[in-house]
């Protein structure tokens, strides 16, 4: 049996740093990876599907040329080298985190597949580790829901689309939230045919539906064909293809297509960590169970990351291991409780988000202000020739503190942090009507529209 001070399971968003400060700090620690370093973000989510959506946009301008004043003639594209310029960041990102990991001094890496043995041991590769304290970062997978036909056809994940080097002639997408729709808008843009499914009556059914809808209007003006409503789904091969039947009644609806992502969901990576054998509790859906600093319900062991449920993103699980470390080395003690839920949709344009949907300020039953500005107005958007989607901002009446805002626009996923550092310090939203703002950026717009907050119904 080897020894060390600290055993961490998975080396996703938050398990390489938590090792780098355990090290250090002068202690013992082992990671564990049974597959990539660096986890879902660098090998098969934001990492590459960020660097996949920066070719769809780029191609998607020059085929704008003619708005901006230039020719390219056909854009043609070369899906090789959109996937070979994929890799290459992705895979520098692999390899950072690696030689990162095993040129840190203290820090022991071993690849397998780790599981617990009790409450202090951690069985890998036929060899047993034992430590005080254990973390487990084990991340979480795309789901694949027992549809009927799912596993007559060969259906493709995130993870798969990584490895696809060809062009679907017609991608049919099963699921409209935020993965799926990243996808199809890239693979339209590439040039593939595209179809949303999705059970819901709108795309994205956790935002607003106002946001649904702007989303909606996005995708559909380039092309992208969208089936709500599809509450009873299920898979068929045709020809060298796919069909997705959409309704349960005597005269199903259908699209047929040559490829289908599944994205639908996520599920955690816990039902093969022998949790049991150290009881370790989790939820129905197989969710580790933490309090709010991150500790299991067993004395000496932490999950962080997508696995414990608290969080689905990078900064998610990158914030978890600056909670647990906080309370670990500096005797600060931070709580999940204390965060503000913020995401991108990295559609374009993207979708920047912080604090409470419309839904939930309407149940926590305060009295709020929302002040809404279409991206048409803002003077930057105009310029650049990007003027989709809109600035929306609610306020707590009474405190006249920000409870939360959606830009959906150019710039979006960077302006929303104004209004989320403003969140944090807890000031009113008057104080950035004080600030002066750089001209022309989208920014600057918002002090004008904090000035036309009237009631939120
Ligand atoms: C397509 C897609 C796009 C995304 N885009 C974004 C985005 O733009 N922004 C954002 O914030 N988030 C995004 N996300 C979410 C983000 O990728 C995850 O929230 C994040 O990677 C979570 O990291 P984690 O630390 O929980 O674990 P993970 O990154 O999932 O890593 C867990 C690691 O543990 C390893 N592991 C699992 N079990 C074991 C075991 N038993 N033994 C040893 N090793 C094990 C796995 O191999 C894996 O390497 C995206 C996700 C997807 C799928």
């Amino acid at each position: 049996m080897k020894h060390f001070d600290a055993i961490i399971i998975g080396t996703g968003q938050a398990g390489p740093s938590l090792a780098a400060r355990f090290a250090g700090a002068g202690k013992t620690v082992a990671i564990i990876e049974r597959n990539k370093f660096g986890g879902t973000c660098v090998n098969t989510g934001c990492i590459p599907t960020k660097t996949l959506v920066a070719s769809a946009y780029a191609i998607h301008v020059a085929r704008r040329g003619a708005e901006y004043g230039f020719a390219t003639g056909d854009v043609r594209v070369d899906i090789k080298r959109v996937k070979a310029r994929k890799d290459a960041v992705s895979g520098r990102s692999n390899k950072g985190v690696e030689d990162w990991l095993r040129g840190t001094k203290n820090c022991t890496v071993i690849q397998g597949h780790a599981r617990f043995q009790s409450t202090n041991t951690v069985v890998v590769n036929d060899e047993v580790l034992q430590a005080g304290q254990i973390f487990i970062n084990v991340g979480g997978r795309a789901s694949v829901p027992d549809m009927p036909g799912v596993h007559e056809v060969p259906f493709l994940t995130n993870s798969s689309m990584m490895d696809i080097d060809f062009l679907p002639e017609h991608l049919i997408v099963v699921g409209g939230s935020y993965v799926g729709l990243e996808f199809a808008q890239m693979y339209r843009r590439f040039g593939s045919q595209v179809t949303i499914v999705e059970m819901g009556p709108r795309l994205i059914g956790r935002e607003d539906e106002d946001i649904s809808q702007a989303v909606r209007e996005i995708l559909e003006a380039e092309g992208i064909q969208i089936r709500l409503n599809a509450k009873c789904i299920s898979l068929a091969k045709r020809d060298s293809g796919v069909v997705v039947r959409m309704d349960c009644n005597d005269d199903p609806k259908e699209v047929a297509g040559t490829h289908v992502l599944l994205a639908v969901g996520r599920l955690p990576n816990t039902s093969d960590l022998g949790l049991d054998r150290a009881g370790i509790a989790t939820d129905r859906r197989g969710y580790i169970t933490v309090d709010d600093q991150l500790q299991t319900n067993v004395p000496g062991i932490w999950a962080l990351g997508d696995c414990n449920g608290r969080g689905a993103f990078t900064h998610t699980s990158y914030n978890d291991y600056e909670i647990v470390a906080d309370n670990l080395f500096n005797a600060d003690h931070r709580r999940v409780s204390d965060r503000i839920q913020a995401y991108a949709l990295y559609i374009d344009p993207p979708l920047g988000r912080c604090g409470m949907t419309d839904a939930e300020i309407r149940t926590s039953g305060r009295r709020a202000l929302v002040a809404k500005y279409p991206m048409v107005r803002v003077s930057r958007a105009y310029e650049k020739g990007e003027t989709q989607g809109f600035i929306k901002i609610c306020v707590d009446a009474e405190t006249e503190q920000i409870l939360g805002a959606a830009i959906l626009g150019i710039g979006g996923d960077e302006v929303i942090h104004v209004l989320l550092d403003v969140m944090y310090a807890k000031a009113p939203y008057t104080v950035i009507q004080r600030a002066m703002h750089i001209h022309p950026t989208v920014a600057e717009y918002l002090p004008t529209i904090l000035a036309k907050l009237e009631p939120f119904v």
